[in-house]
Order: structure tokens, then C-alpha cells, then sequence
């Protein structure tokens, strides 16, 4: 089997892998790369005989699009209709293209290969790691994982009951040189969520990923915890409801602790995709709480916002009873080199902000450095390949058995 890893041996995201048998080749991700100076592979010249998709995150779905259109794509049905979502609301086209469904642990074939999806616990819901079997060889792609979730339970799961004699491991390393110590886990979050909102006599915002389930459960539990309200905006109302798919566990506009604060940006996507929403524009306005209702007891309300939230969070600014910023997503993006990331700067500047009690309150997506040795330590692989990483060439201290690949490089897993 011939692996070449297009794009990600040396940094995070922009996943795209390939591997070729005698007569079938399979890419491993289209991601499109996070760095703005790095270069995403012309995915529009590869022939491959399909692509697996891993997840609902960009930096492993975002070059799909661009695949020869005769080119299969093989992705959970969950997660193709969490990126359908973003694609609606980005006011974008939904590619008309063969999609192939899987299921998780049911093996299927693409030619040669023999693959069998694996469900990870990762801050994208419905995340594979695979399991591709060739010509003789084993090799498992562990996709963006973790084991400190809300199901860190599939992680356990893995290291309890390890897959036998795997030959190549392909291992994400995102945390490589970053630590998860001060949320250790979603608990450690949704804590920190109620002793801030707890107090609160001012409206509180939390910011984070709508396709973070986790944090919305975390919000959720907050919130009824203290009996506060919890305020979600259109799009994540639908994120939501696509969650239905395979759980009714999971926090819903319907439920009575929600409500939903519909913009008019957003109810004007409703308003142009009204066979794609069907009956959904039609429930959600029974959920929905008016501007004036924040502003009337802002003490009762969570708003669950993203980064561009900040406009409605100055409506709110106040020194005597300040707005609480409950900032629940990767701090680095606050570092100002990310301008390009709509509204950073602003939530930035709340940090030293009199009028803003600022909060961080986020525990990653990925596992700690810890956590993936206890991962390559059961699965004791024969050969470890770092990706999606920006700490490849420092592996070899931490694990054993590594080889590393650049980007584009040819190995022969004999
Ligand atoms: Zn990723
Ligand atoms: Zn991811």
C-alpha cells in the first residue's frame, strides 16, 4: 500500500491523505489548511476511487467540494447535515454529488480496502477515526479525538479493548505543545458556566461553536441549575435539531429552558430555503424571545453567541452591573493575529473592559499529550505517523515506533 500524506504532517488541520493499492486508491480527508499562508493541495487533479470524510470541522471536509465530481464521497449522515447547516447559513450552495452514508463499527468496502468507522469522542459531533484494511496491512486514522468529552466513553472504550495488530497508526497531535490543565474536561467548564451566571444580575454570553454540542449541553445544565433561561440564535436552533438524528437527549428549542433569539440575517435564510427548513420556521417562532425581553430581566438570560455577538453584547455594557463574556473557545484566537476571524478584536477588548466581567471557560477538543500516549500504548502500532500537528519532529520523544512524513512524500507500507 502506498500512503502519501498531501497536507498535514506539519501542522493543524487541512488533513488530506491518500492511499493507493494495486488497483483502488481512497483519500482520508479534503480538509482545507487553517494557516493562511499555507497552501491547500489541487485535490481537483487527484483520482481517487472515493473520499472518507472524518468530520464536520473545515479543516477535514473544506476541499470536498473540489474533488472530481464523479468522485464519491463517503461521510456519517450526521455529519454531511452539520455541514449542509453551515453552508446554508453561509448563504452558500449545497453540491449535488453522490454521498455515501456509513454507519459506525459496520464495515464496508471500496475496492481493495475494507474500512470500518470507528465513533470518537471530539468537539465535532459524529467524528470517525478509521480503521482500512489492504492487501495484508492495518491501518488506523484517528481523525481529531479525545478522551475528556461528554463520551469520552468510546476513547475508554478503544484503550479497553484495543484493535489487534495495527500496522500504521496515523495519530493527531494538535496538543502536542499545549495544555488542557485548567479545564480539564466539559465539567470542569459547565462549573465554571454556574458560579458565573450564579451571580449574574446583568445577561451573560457565552461564546462558542454552535457545532460544539458538548458546550451547549454544558450551557444547558448551567442553566437549569441556576433556572436561567438559555438563549440560542436560529442557526444553532437548526444545528440542533439535526442532532435529532440520533439522540432526543440532546438540549432542542422545545425544550423548556430554551428560547430562541431569531435575527433578521438569519430568518432571511429561513426565508430563501423554505424546502430545505420545511415546518422549522414555523416551530421555532413559538420559542422565541424578543430584544426588548433581554433587556427587560437581562439577569435571567445565558446567550449562547459566537465571536460576532459583540455588537449585542455592548447593547448590554453596563459598570455597575458589568455584562459577563464567557469566552469558551480556543484563547489563541485572541492573540491578534487573527483579524481576519470576524469580531476577535472586539471580544479582545473586552478583556480589559470595566463594563465586561470577561470569562474563559473552554476545555479543548483534542487530547492532551497523556491521553494519546495511553492511545498509542494500547494500540501498540507498528509504525506511528504524526499529523495534524505542528510538533511532528518531537513525537519520537513521546511515543514509540514513530516515522515521520512530509507533505507529499511517497511511503511504501510494505
Ligand atoms: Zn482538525
Ligand atoms: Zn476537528
Amino acid at each position: 500500500m502506498k500512503i502519501v500524506l498531501h497536507k498535514g504532517s506539519h501542522e493543524i488541520g487541512g488533513t488530506c491523505i491518500q492511499l493507493t493499492t494495486g488497483k483502488t486508491s481512497i483519500l482520508l480527508d479534503a480538509g482545507l489548511p487553517l494557516g493562511a499562508e499555507s497552501q491547500a493541495p489541487d485535490v481537483a487533479q487527484l483520482t481517487v476511487d472515493a473520499a472518507l470524510i472524518s468530520h464536520s470541522h473545515q479543516d477535514h471536509y473544506g476541499l470536498m467540494t473540489l474533488l472530481p465530481p464523479q468522485t464519491p464521497i463517503y461521510i456519517g449522515k450526521l455529519g454531511k447535515s452539520l455541514i449542509d447547516a453551515t453552508q446554508i447559513f453561509l448563504g452558500k450552495e449545497i453540491q449535488e454529488r453522490e454521498y455515501r452514508h456509513f454507519q459506525a463499527w459496520k464495515s464496508f468496502r471500496i475496492g481493495d480496502f475494507t474500512i470500518t468507522p470507528y465513533l470518537m469522542d471530539h468537539s465535532a459531533a459524529d467524528a470517525y477515526a478509521f480503521l482500512i484494511e489492504a492487501e495484508g496491512k492495518r491501518l488506523l486514522y484517528s481523525g481529531d479525538l479525545r478522551a475528556h468529552g461528554r463520551k469520552g466513553k468510546r476513547f475508554d472504550n478503544l484503550i479497553e479493548r484495543p484493535i489487534p495488530d495495527i500496522d500504521l497508526l496515523f495519530l493527531e497531535g494538535t496538543m502536542l505543545h499545549r495544555s488542557n490543565d485548567q479545564f480539564p474536561d466539559e465539567t470542569a467548564v459547565e462549573n465554571t458556566i454556574f458560579q458565573t451566571i450564579r451571580e449574574q444580575k446583568n445577561i451573560a454570553f457565552l461564546l462558542s461553536s454552535s457545532q460544539n454540542i458538548d458546550r451547549i449541553v454544558s450551557a444547558h445544565r448551567a442553566c437549569k441549575r441556576t433556572g436561567k433561561l438559555l438563549v440560542i440564535d436560529i442557526y444553532t436552533a437548526w444545528v440542533l435539531e439535526q442532532l435529532r438524528q440520533i439522540t432526543q437527549n440532546t438540549p432542542a428549542m422545545d425544550w423548556p429552558e430554551i428560547r430562541v433569539f431569531a435575527s433578521h440575517s438569519q430568518d432571511e435564510r429561513l426565508k430563501a430555503n423554505p424546502e430545505y427548513f420545511g415546518d422549522f420556521r414555523k416551530r421555532l417562532y413559538r420559542h422565541r424571545v424578543k430584544r426588548e425581553e433581554l433587556h427587560a430581566t437581562p439577569g435571567s438570560f445565558l446567550y449562547f453567541g459566537k465571536m460576532s455577538s459583540f455588537r449585542l453584547i455592548e447593547e448590554f455594557k453596563n459598570a455597575a452591573t458589568p455584562v459577563s463574556v464567557l469566552y469558551s473557545q480556543w484563547l489563541g484566537y485572541l492573540d491578534g493575529r487573527h483579524s481576519d476571524y470576524f469580531g476577535s478584536d472586539e471580544i479582545s477588548r473586552f478583556r480589559s473592559d470595566p463594563a465586561v466581567n470577561f470569562v474563559y471557560a473552554h476545555t479543548s477538543g483534542h487530547a492532551p499529550v497523556a491521553d494519546l500516549q495511553r492511545f498509542a500504548a494500547a494500540l501498540k502500532p507498528r509504525k506511528l505517523v504524526p499529523m495534524h500537528t505542528e510538533h511532528g519532529e518531537d513525537f519520537s520523544q513521546l511515543f514509540a515506533n514513530v516515522v515521520t512524513l512530509n507533505d507529499g512524500e511517497v511511503f511504501d507500507l510494505a
